[in-house]
């Protein structure tokens, strides 16, 4: 059995890899949806999905996971066609694992085995959570892979993040 999950992994975290972990008890291999792909340089999204790709295959590689695919998905802002969307994009897959309720009600309405995930350590384990912390200043090292530190620390992901608070962009786009 082959498993999809999707996130946007800004960044990838503990929580993340734990139930990658935990899928793939349950299935031969996993694909990765790297969501909101075309996003980056906003507070939401800070990273690109290239970025993320390398967050995510760096920690499985050290984890010496191997059975997984890295797709990068795009929004396309209509839930009719999301999951045509996905399939086109993706290998073949026959369950789906998601605590979001729209991205659970979409697959289960195409045919799809989904099923949910359990959040771990929420309170520190968290995307919003993790970003709060680097713009603060607080320690945010231990919530990632050893990896992901290291990947944000390559791209200046810190001052890139410090910077996107202090934009005159309007409504967080680029402005002349
Ligand atoms: P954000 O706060 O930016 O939304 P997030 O931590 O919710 O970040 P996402 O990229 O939205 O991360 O996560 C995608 C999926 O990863 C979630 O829908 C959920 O299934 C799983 N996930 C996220 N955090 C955890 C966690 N702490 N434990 C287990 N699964 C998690
Ligand atoms: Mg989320």
């Amino acid at each position: 059995m082959r498993s999809f999950i999707i996130g946007r992994f800004q960044p990838f975290h503990k929580g993340h890899l734990q139930v990658v972990r935990e899928i793939l008890k349950k299935s031969e291999s996993i694909i990765i949806g790297i969501g909101s792909a075309q996003y980056s340089h906003t507070l939401r999204d800070p990273f690109t999905a290239g970025e993320r790709h390398l967050m995510i295959s760096r920690s499985l590689e050290a984890e010496h996971i191997t059975n997984f695919y890295l797709v990068p998905i795009e929004d396309v802002n209509s839930n009719p066609l999301w999951v045509a969307h996905v399939q086109a994009l993706t290998p073949k897959f026959d369950a789906v694992y998601s605590n979001n309720p729209l991205v659970k009600r979409l697959f289960y309405e195409a045919g799809y085995s989904v099923f949910s995930v359990n959040l771990l350590n929420r309170e520190k384990w968290s995307g919003t959570i993790i970003r709060e912390k680097i713009i603060r200043g607080d320690r945010w090292q231990d919530d990632v892979p050893k990896q992901v530190a290291e990947i944000i620390e390559e791209i200046d992901g810190v001052s890139r993040m410090r910077d996107l608070t202090r934009t005159d962009a309007i409504n967080g786009h680029t402005a002349p």
